[in-house]
């Protein structure tokens, strides 16, 4: 059976999260701890020994000033709403070299479906943090991989919050319009089966853009504050989130099937807030992964 490349480190997590209402920065734990529990290891490989970006990596989404204010706890340093810690400083050239590594893993191998267990990441803008997002590892890895690959690439942010991230950083570095076109951050609209069709109709765009050379892999975020039981979210109910990955896992194999080849696919988290059970929030997002690895890795005979 084919496992998921799971790019994780204990280095990326912060466990310093004492008063935050986000447990974001501890998610890629809990969800290790929560696999290791139900015996998943057969569905997931593990790679720790990725490198972390540079600090000078993070100037490609930010200025100077806002890098620093986060690192020396000076100024806007608290803009993400996330409690200042040493921790979580050192996480973050963790969190995006995860996201990064399985970008970079995915384009390589693109037969091997790669995970990134990330969470916030869309919606950092140039000089500030926001919603529990320090920095946009989604921009910064996204320009990485098209100064090493020359590709492009798209994302499928099902989180419950426009992720503004992306819009937010084309003035502020215009390789940016090569790593991720316009319009390939895909955040459906709607309500259940208004969402999925939504949803539909963007993949079909994505589609376009895929044989037309004009995007070379896909990352899909599903976060789970898009299920309408969660604190901050609320926009489809346990079936049609769940049917938003079986949704995307179908999609991949019929564009990699016109490709005649696969398209490169890397997974992660994004949100998820529950208060009353956080359980849950790590339930739907290993059902959204094991869909994927069901429906995608399966298909190797088809191509
Ligand atoms: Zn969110």
């Amino acid at each position: 059976m084919n496992k998921i490349k799971t790019f994780y480190t204990p280095k990326q997590v912060c466990t310093n999260m004492t008063g935050s209402f986000s447990k974001s920065p501890l998610k890629p734990m809990l969800l290790m701890q929560k696999i290791k529990e139900k015996e998943y290891n057969t569905f997931f490989d593990i790679i720790d020994d990725f490198e972390p970006i540079k600090k000078s990596d993070f100037y490609l989404a930010h200025t100077k000033n806002y890098v620093d204010n986060v690192y020396n706890k000076e100024g806007n340093y608290n803009s993400n709403s996330l409690p200042w810690s040493k921790e979580l400083v050192e996480s973050l050239p963790y969190t995006t070299g995860s996201l990064l590594a399985a970008k970079r893993h995915a384009i390589q191998n693109p037969g091997e479906l790669c995970f990134a267990p990330i969470s916030g990441m869309h919606h950092a803008s140039p000089d500030s943090g926001s919603g529990f997002c320090t920095f946009s590892g989604q921009v910064i890895s996204a320009i990485k991989i098209y100064k090493e690959f020359g590709f492009s690439g798209a994302y499928f942010d099902l989180d419950g919050h426009y992720g503004n991230s992306i819009d937010d950083s084309y003035t502020f570095n215009p390789l940016l319009e090569k790593a991720i076109p316009r319009k390939c951050n895909v955040n459906p609209k709607g309500l259940n089966e208004n969402y999925i069709n939504d949803f539909i109709q963007q993949l079909d765009y994505i589609e376009e853009m895929i044989i037309g050379n004009k995007v070379h892999y896909v990352v899909f975020a599903h976060g789970a504050d898009s299920h309408k039981d969660d604190d901050l979210g609320g926009q489809v109910n346990t079936e049609c989130w769940l049917k938003a990955s079986e949704v995307f896992a179908e999609w991949v194999n019929k564009v990699s099937k016109k490709l005649g080849k696969p398209i490169p696919v890397v997974l992660c988290l994004f949100g998820g807030y529950r208060a009353d059970d956080y359980n849950i929030v790590l339930e739907l997002h290993l059902k959204s992964l094991l869909t994927c690895n069901r429906i995608i890795n399966c298909n190797d005979g088809l191509l």
